[in-house]
């Protein structure tokens, strides 16, 4: 089974895990700044709602800049806001690769 397969559903279906949990988002708000995010192949295994690849964008659309960051294992890019599509193919692709845990909270 491949990993788009196991989220796929319909709009009433929450998406499961490999283990058949719910992934469903929680109704929690994303951290200051982040316009998107990607949930990591790790966080689909194990659940990890916060093992994501974060979008923040900062400045006017034609003149800022993207950057993505890994928050399991900081990986990160930055690019021009006018080059933001080839950003989200990289958090895209870095998110269904990433195999990277979270830290534990203390
Ligand atoms: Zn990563």
């Amino acid at each position: 089974m491949t990993t788009q397969s196991r989220i796929t559903g319909t709009a009433s279906q929450a998406a499961r895990n490999a283990t058949g949990k719910s992934i469903t988002a929680p109704h929690t708000p994303w951290p200051e700044g982040v316009t998107t995010r990607f949930l990591t192949y790790m966080g689909e295994l194990t659940g990890d709602l916060n093992a994501t690849v974060d979008i923040v964008d900062t400045g006017i659309p034609t003149d800022g800049f993207s950057t993505a960051i890994c928050r399991p294992c900081g990986d990160s890019t930055e690019h021009l806001r006018t080059h933001r599509p080839s950003l989200l193919s990289w958090a895209q692709e870095h998110a269904v690769t990433c195999r990277a845990l979270a830290q534990p909270a203390a």
